[in-house]
């Protein structure tokens, strides 16, 4: 479909105002992260830093999902397919977090 050039300069302008708005976001979320400035809700809902600041909401299908913990076995069940990897007390003991599985202060660690 061929537009015309005020379309086009239309389109341009709104695809740009929202890039921006992109770019703007990004750099305010990445703030967060640097200054974790949520620490004590990213712990409470057991995310590590990535997650929770940067990966944002993840895709998941409406249907109810049950999942074991890869820790323990208990039986989680999810609204959605969006599944932790593990139970709350799992995670909380081993400082992992439930959206990746990975350390929930990003440290390498040598063992559990
Ligand atoms: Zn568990
Ligand atoms: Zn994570």
């Amino acid at each position: 479909m061929v537009k015309e050039k005020a379309a086009i300069l239309k389109d341009c302008n709104i695809r740009t105002h929202y890039n921006k708005d992109f770019a703007a976001k990004l750099r305010h979320s990445l703030n967060e992260f640097d200054s974790d400035t949520h620490k004590k809700v990213r712990v409470e809902a057991r995310k590590c830093k990535v997650c929770f600041y940067l990966r944002g909401t993840r895709i998941s299908g409406q249907a109810f999902t049950t999942t074991l913990c890869q820790s323990c076995g208990v039986s989680m069940t999810f609204p959605t397919t969006d599944v932790d990897f593990y139970c709350l007390p799992c995670s909380k003991e081993l400082l992992l977090c439930v959206d990746c599985g990975g350390d929930i202060n990003l440290r390498s660690r040598k063992k559990l």
